[in-house]
């Protein structure tokens, strides 16, 4: 056994070996970027998941492979653990629970970073710090600001989990002077980084003051993430949840600089920067500026949330609904968070089908930010088996609403809401919307009169045009496919 250890040691470090170790990196890191390619498009999306697994695999087989022989177990006990709950988790979770999961993966990452930060932290110190340089204070700025990414980034996402779960209030958190406690925040820890710097490059003495110094930053940073969150109000929730993946990437790339692992590096950068770009993404869809969204909310101070009920509305019954159908040449379908909640997605799929079976121009159109995820939309009507080339974009259908018969609303809100173009003073003035109302009949389809994500009331319910289908979406679409038999 001594002698196998022995081998093994001096076979890991030998050039050959480390040389496999770097070419299987580099590998992993290409299947991750073809992975990210063929995931920015419906039909190439199963290649790139294909990519990614493959990519995953490979890395964690050279990362076994080059650990030492008692590291080795811990890590395949650590996989063992991680494997079952996610395993466990990927079957339980519903789509409607994605989003929160998504965060809640991003919280355990941003921990991690943290964790990783103290750990490199304490080798530093007990090696003694005391070799001073350059290469100790890189190590320490890589220590403090992965700590800070990683801590912003755990107790952020814990919001944003909560935001989406409902448990927390999605309307936005105004502490007086917000923006002054976040600036605050931030020029606390860059004096507490200069200190810690200074004073981390000659730990022979005791780290005990830089250590205070990264703790009071971890905690400034635990407290930042979760202001800067609460802060945001409901509509601006997307570009959240793509910053905090675009945290998560680089919280990961800041590990991979405290561990000398490159391909945590590389892979933590195409995170980072695939977040930063869906962040910008959503920030046009929305017609929002990237730091006002981030600073929470600036500018948005005193918007006024209103729910209340604002005229008489019309209601229709499923077999109604049916009818109306049946006289349409021109339908188009607007699914939003109801519909996933709802699971309507099969009985849609087969409305569109009897619909295309009598000729009429049945097409979906998709707002950027519907649902609770991006592309959430898409990911059901794909789940659902509605062909792509009738899924659309925004941009690409909403100028085809007024030679529209039929609008159908399925659980969607926000996204179709007349007061983000008529109204300055509403929280989502100015957010692009799909113009239904433009069409000949609206039916919006929802269990009540009560607001969407953005507690905004809606006066698209009340327009002349528009119809009420009360109930579960599932439940009724179900009744209309049964009256259209
Ligand atoms: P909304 O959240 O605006 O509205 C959804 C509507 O669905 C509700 O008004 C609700 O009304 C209805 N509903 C809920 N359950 C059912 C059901 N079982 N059957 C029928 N209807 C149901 O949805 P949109 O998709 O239009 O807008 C998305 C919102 O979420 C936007 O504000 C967006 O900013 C935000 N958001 C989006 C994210 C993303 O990445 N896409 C992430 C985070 C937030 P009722 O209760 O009366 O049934």
């Amino acid at each position: 056994m001594l002698l196998y250890g022995l081998i093994t040691v001096a076979y890991k470090e030998s050039a050959m070996f480390q040389g496999l170790i770097t070419v299987a990196y580099i590998i992993a890191a290409i299947l991750f970027i073809l992975s990210l390619a063929g995931l920015s498009k419906q039909e190439s999306a199963k290649k790139g998941n294909i990519f990614g697994i493959t990519g995953m695999a490979l890395a964690l087989v050279a990362t076994l492979a080059s650990a030492d022989l008692s590291a080795i177990v811990y890590i395949l006990v650590a996989m063992v653990v991680g494997a079952l709950i996610g395993s466990r988790l990927a079957v339980k979770v519903e789509m409607t629970g994605m989003p929160e999961l998504v965060a809640c993966l991003h919280s355990f990452v941003g921990l991690a970073a943290v964790l990783v930060g103290y750990n490199s932290f304490f080798k530093v110190a007990f090696a003694g710090g005391a070799h001073g340089g350059e290469s100790v204070t890189i190590e320490l700025v890589e220590i403090f600001l992965g700590v800070f990414i990683g801590a912003i980034t755990f107790t952020g996402s814990i919001v944003a989990f909560g935001k989406l779960r409902g448990s927390i209030s999605s309307n936005a958190l105004s502490l007086p002077g917000k923006h002054w406690w976040n600036l605050l925040a931030i020029v606390a820890s860059v004096v507490l980084m200069g200190f810690f710097i200074s004073e981390g490059g000659s730990m022979a003495n005791g780290f005990q003051n830089p250590l205070i110094y990264l703790g009071i930053m971890t905690v400034i940073a635990f407290i930042l993430g979760i202001h800067m969150v609460s802060s945001i109000g409901g509509a601006d929730m997307p570009v959240v949840i793509s910053m905090l993946n675009s945290y998560s990437g680089w919280a990961t790339a800041a590990a991979g600089f405290m561990l000398s692992n490159d391909l945590l590096i590389v892979t933590g950068a195409l995170v980072g920067s695939s977040g930063a770009i869906l962040s910008y993404i959503m920030c046009k869809a929305m017609n929002r500026s990237f730091i006002s969204v981030i600073a929470g909310g600036f500018g948005n101070e005193g918007a006024a949330v209103s729910t209340e009920e604002e005229g008489e509305y019309r209601e229709m019954n499923p077999e109604e609904v049916a009818e109306t159908l049946k006289q349409s040449d021109s339908v188009v379908i607007v699914p939003g968070y109801g519909m996933a909640v709802a699971q309507a997605q099969y009985p849609v799929a087969d409305i569109t089908r009897k619909l295309k079976e009598k000729g009429v121009n049945v097409r979906f159109a998709i707002h950027p930010v519907a649902g609770r995820l991006p592309g959430h939309m898409n990911v059901l009507l794909a789940e659902a088996k509605v062909p792509y080339d009738i899924v659309l974009e925004m941009d690409e259908i909403n100028e085809d609403f007024p030679g529209t018969d039929t609008v159908l609303v399925i659980g969607a809100n926000d996204t179709v809401n007349p007061s983000a173009q008529d109204d300055p003073s509403s929280p989502i003035a100015g957010m692009p919307v799909l113009e239904v109302w433009k069409a000949s009949t609206v039916v919006i389809f929802k269990r009540s009169m009560n607001a969407g994500y953005a507690g905004v009331g809606n006066p698209l319910f009340y327009k002349e045009n528009s119809y009420m289908c009360f109930g579960d979406a599932k439940a009724t679409v179900d009744k209309i496919l049964l009256a259209m038999q």
